[in-house]
């Protein structure tokens, strides 16, 4: 990986990779590379073929703390970032975007190295990781307050300001799209931070914050400490100078981090956590479109997306036709190296996530729902797994309540509008939920009953950074995106201005009331 380029200035273009620094593998502190305090390393895996790619600085709760110190003296008042005006800030996020821009290539690459997803999503998602990052870097200067009147015998007015040092913690599954989402956003409302990526992916969190040093950002503002969930993590979220956590991953760690948070000195917290979303097609959708999209919607990303459409409700007047050519679609899905460009599958992201989406379909298996296709891990090197199709699957089953994030589509069956937007919301989660109908009252009477954070009327998946994200019920707290997004990294101060002496007489004039 830290290989220099020798090819002609034509090939360096394309791969971007290569004209990039190289990458470093310690952890990212004060704007400087160091090894953990403990000395320690862990080493990273490609998923495809479970080989040992890079060796990285492990840190610990010793590493937190100067990170979190580091983010702390840059959160000072007279400190350089505090002294930049907001439209600088929005300056260095669109350098910052420019450079994603350049080096897409060589950030793909990496992404698809460390966690298997397919080279053309991963191309896309720069794509969109630079557009989230312009979009945000808009929002910088154009956050404010507000003037309200009120009763009291002066003015009163609002200052939005930021939070101060944040903790965010990034899941495996997207990690570029995550590491900028968090970022960007933090930046962009003026706080410093601590960035803990996932212990399985964490390359491109290093690749990323050089880049943001290489944009300008001054010391200490961005730091990455890579590490493990229950050491660096926790340490993260116990300490008492950070302010918020934003976290990204499971429902249990969520859980855990919100006890953390809950014990130490209140912080804000912000949660996007799992889902087991409802796509529901009626039996006057376009099976051309319907039966691809759905597929799409469980099967990108091998399963590994928090939004999958994991529960796919069918009306039964269609239900035989759809599952034929459901079945039919998925044996078509082209599993394999995720540098291939025809493969729209690649390997799940680590040995454990494999056997743990396996063990999923053996219950579902036991449990008497109908295997159609797939099923089975594919060869003994990397760890890919058949797109798998399940009918007759019911709501008591495992597969039907449980988050599987693999490639397992659970096709069930239903009858009426009514049933079926009970059926959807009859799980703990609420985090995206679909369906396909040309009936303009049943798309608005399913968008509006469903409990979920993002509902997609005849297609599923996508969406621009300015609509806001995140979920109802155990898929989570608070929104990241959009308008919202940015008001989880503020403060509402309000200030009342005395504009006569009077105001000083209160107590006299309490009486006077
Ligand atoms: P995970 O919860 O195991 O880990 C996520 C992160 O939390 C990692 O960085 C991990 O090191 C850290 N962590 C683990 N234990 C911790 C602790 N005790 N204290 C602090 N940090 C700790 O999740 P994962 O397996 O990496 O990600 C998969 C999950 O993420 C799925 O459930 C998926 O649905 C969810 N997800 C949600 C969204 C969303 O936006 N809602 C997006 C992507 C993924």
């Amino acid at each position: 990986l830290n290989r220099r380029s020798r090819r002609s200035p034509a090939a360096q273009g394309r791969l971007g990779a290569l004209k990039v620094r190289a990458l470093r593998f310690e952890l990212f502190i004060d704007n400087e590379w160091v090894d953990a305090e403990s000395g320690k390393t862990f080493e990273t895996f490609s998923p495809h073929d479970g080989k040992v790619i890079a060796k990285v600085a492990e840190g610990d709760k010793a590493d937190i703390e100067k990170a979190v110190a580091a983010a702390r003296r840059a959160f000072h008042r007279k400190s350089e970032w505090r002294q930049l005006t907001a439209s600088a800030r929005g300056r260095l996020l669109h350098r910052f975007a420019d450079l994603i821009e350049r080096d897409a290539q060589y950030l793909a690459t990496l992404e698809s190295t460390n966690n298997g997803a397919v080279c053309t999503m991963t191309h896309f998602l720069m794509s969109g990781a630079a557009n989230y990052a312009r979009y945000t870097a808009g929002l910088a200067d154009k956050i404010h307050g507000d003037t309200i009147p009120s009763d009291f015998e002066g003015f009163t007015y609002t200052l939005r300001q930021p939070v101060g040092v944040c903790g965010l913690i990034l899941p495996w599954n997207v990690p570029v799209l995550m590491f900028v989402h968090k970022v960007v956003t933090a930046l962009a409302a003026g706080c410093t931070m601590v960035v803990k990526p996932a212990e399985q992916t964490p390359l491109t969190a290093l690749a990323l914050v050089a880049l943001l040093a290489e944009a300008g950002v001054p010391r200490g503002v961005v730091n990455v400490v890579n590490g493990y969930g229950p050491t660096a993590g926790a340490a993260l979220t116990h300490h008492p100078h950070v302010a918020k956590i934003s976290f990204t991953g499971s429902l249990e760690v969520g859980k855990l981090i919100q006890q953390a948070a809950g014990a130490t000195n209140l912080k804000r917290v912000t949660l996007e956590l799992g889902g087991k979303s409802p796509l529901v097609i009626f039996d006057d959708a376009d099976l051309n479109v319907a039966v691809p999209v759905a597929a799409n919607g469980v099967f990108l990303h091998q399963g590994q997306i928090c939004v999958a459409a994991s529960r796919l409700f069918v009306q039964s007047k269609i239900y035989d036709e759809f599952v034929k050519r459901a079945v039919e679609f998925a044996k078509t899905r082209k599993v394999g190296n995720p540098f291939d460009k025809t493969n729209q599958n690649g390997p799940q992201v680590d040995e454990e996530m494999m056997n743990k989406v396996l063990g999923y379909i053996e219950k579902g298996k036991a449990e008497g729902a109908k295997l159609l296709t797939g099923g089975k891990r594919i060869g003994t090197t990397g760890y890919f797994i058949e797109p798998t199709v399940f009918a007759d699957v019911t709501d008591n089953m495992t597969i039907a309540k449980e988050e599987i994030f693999g490639p397992v589509q659970s096709i069930l069956k239903f009858e009426t509008l009514d049933e079926v937007i009970d059926r959807a919301n009859d799980t703990n989660y609420g985090l995206a939920a679909g369906i396909f109908t040309n009936n303009v009252q049943t798309a608005l009477q399913f968008s509006k009953h469903a409990e979920a954070g993002t509902v997609w009327v005849n297609c599923y998946l996508g969406g621009g950074p300015q609509g806001p994200f995140g979920g109802f019920k155990d898929s989570g707290l608070g929104r990241e995106s959009g308008l919202e997004g940015i008001l989880e990294y503020l403060e509402t101060k309000t200030v009342n201005i005395a504009v006569s002496n009077k105001f000083c007489n209160r107590n006299t004039r309490y009486r006077e009331l």
